[in-house]
């Protein structure tokens, strides 16, 4: 006889307990290993180290060896608490008041991971029988550089023939209510620092000098002038956002010899990274006077392209049983910003759905009961019609 399923409540909560800041697992990975032995996973643990970068653990569980191979894939690190003393509650203590779970990780995304592992366990007490093989590949480095995680657990995938057929990453993208949006891409995002070099010199003499912060504020300027575009059917418009402009000049009667400024570009599908630079560069030329002798240097570090998985079967799929539990088919979105699918769009096809945003990386990060419950019957209702093809 089937083991009565597991809760989802008692799951989140076990987990919320593991204080498991990345890149430390804090036990939470062991206890989903343990909790998917007993319904029948073959358990894979996988630390990763490289130089420079934290060692990493990391979990794939595989229940079944045919295919297709249906896979949900999430993080079981959490970001820092940052002032313990601002949260009302202890943030890894899990506990619960007025209908909510209160913690670090309650919606992104230890709640989600409970939800579906949960479902899975419904499914399977009540007789249920995969097409195929269902899979979970948890990491504790979403959080952080994501160097040891998923990149590195899809490139074991690769070398063991381990195939992917349809993932569904439990990232929190519902906005306003449980279910409302459904990604199926992300936007890319870029972050680069300029750094104009004019000519050292006293303000009373700036002929005799090259005033670095002019050069820059003009470039500065050309880069938010105009949009970068318009966006598109599935993508909002591209943003530039400068977020720091430093000179580190004391002196009020000193013309600095640098001048250093930092921006972000979350870009949609209409642009690659290497366009973007172009674009980029192009603005930076035409705003710099060159005649005087400046010149600038632009560093930039590119965490993640963008893209797009068509709307097609998969993300049908969920966005029927979505419409099954909640009532109304949720939006296919791409905002927010990165998760782990960008690594995973390059094996199979992605979506993302989970719990309220709301609260992610915020003090007193908590989850309603309700929602717990719903994500968990929105989970079953994937399983339900994957299995029946
Ligand atoms: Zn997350």
């Amino acid at each position: 006889m089937a083991p009565a399923p597991l809760d989802t409540l008692d799951l989140a909560r076990g987990l919320i307990r593991c204080p498991s800041v990345t890149p430390a697992e804090a036990g939470s990975l062991s206890l989903l290993e343990e909790v998917l032995s007993g319904l029948g996973f073959a358990c894979h643990r996988l630390p990763f180290a490289e130089e420079d970068s934290p060692e990493v653990d990391n979990l794939f569980a595989r229940l079944g060896e045919a295919g297709p191979n249906l896979c949900f894939a999430g993080h079981t690190d959490v970001v820092p608490v940052g002032d313990p003393a601002d949260w009302s509650v202890d943030p890894f203590a899990a506990e619960l008041r007025d209908g909510c779970l209160y913690g670090r990780g309650a919606v992104d995304m230890k709640g989600s991971i409970a939800a579906f592992v949960a479902a899975v366990s419904a499914f399977l007490a009540e007789g249920g029988k995969p097409r195929g093989s269902l899979s979970l590949l948890i990491t504790c480095d979403e959080e952080g550089v994501a160097i040891n995680g998923t990149r590195k657990v899809l490139r074991w995938m690769r070398e063991q023939g381990e195939q992917l057929d349809a993932c569904l990453v439990g990232e929190p993208t519902s906005n306003a209510r449980l279910g409302d949006m459904v990604k199926i891409g992300r936007r890319g995002s870029l972050n680069a620092e300029v750094v104009v070099a004019g000519t050292q010199g006293h303000t009373a003499y700036p002929q005799l000098a090259d005033n670095p912060v002019h050069h820059l504020t003009r470039m500065l300027a050309a880069l938010v002038n105009e949009p970068l575009d318009e966006g598109n059917a599935h993508f909002p418009p591209s943003s530039l956002q400068i977020t720091s402009v430093d000179v580190g000049n004391a002196a009020t009667n000193v013309i600095p010899p640098k001048a250093t400024a930092r921006f972000n570009v979350r870009f949609n599908d209409l642009y690659s990274s290497g366009s973007l630079e172009t674009w980029l560069r192009e603005r930076l030329d035409g705003a710099i006077d060159r005649a005087r002798g400046a010149g600038y240097e632009m560093a930039i570090r590119v965490s993640g392209e963008s893209f797009l998985c068509p709307p097609g079967p998969w993300s049908d799929l969920v966005s029927a049983a979505v419409a099954e539990v909640t009532g109304a088919a949720p939006e296919l979105g791409t905002t927010g910003g990165t998760s782990d699918a960008r690594f995973i769009k390059d094996h199979c096809a992605v979506a993302e759905l989970g719990l309220l945003n709301a609260t992610a990386h915020k003090v007193d990060e908590h989850v309603s009961l309700e929602d717990l419950t719903a994500l968990t019957r929105i989970y079953r209702a994937v399983l339900d019609r994957h299995a029946a093809g």
